[in-house]
């Protein structure tokens, strides 16, 4: 049987000069309110800008995992 159950449309992020001005400014400020954001779309757009972007989550939330990561890093 050859049969399509789903069909779904992915996209990439689409950046745009505003974008990243905002993106920045997430960033920047991320954390306030004890808010805090993660996600590629704080980063390159791709995996490793989600894993960067969750691995500073972790830090600014004193996740012992982040620090002993990042000692392991800089040592
Ligand atoms: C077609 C396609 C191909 C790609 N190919 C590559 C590639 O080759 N290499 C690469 O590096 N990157 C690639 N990417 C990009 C990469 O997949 C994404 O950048 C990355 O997965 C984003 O990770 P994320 O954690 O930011 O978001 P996501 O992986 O989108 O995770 C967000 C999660 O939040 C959940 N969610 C959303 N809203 C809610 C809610 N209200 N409550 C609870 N949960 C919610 C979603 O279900 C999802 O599980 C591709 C993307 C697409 C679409």
């Amino acid at each position: 049987m050859n049969r399509i159950i789903h069909t779904q449309e992915h996209h990439t992020p689409l950046y745009t000069t505003e974008s990243f001005r905002y993106r920045d400014e997430v960033v920047a400020t991320n954390g306030e309110n004890n808010t805090y954001y993660a996600g590629a779309y704080l980063g390159d757009g791709l995996h490793e800008g989600a894993i960067a972007s969750a691995y500073r989550v972790a830090q600014l939330i004193g996740s012992p995992l982040a620090v002993s990561k990042l000692l392991i890093h800089n040592s």
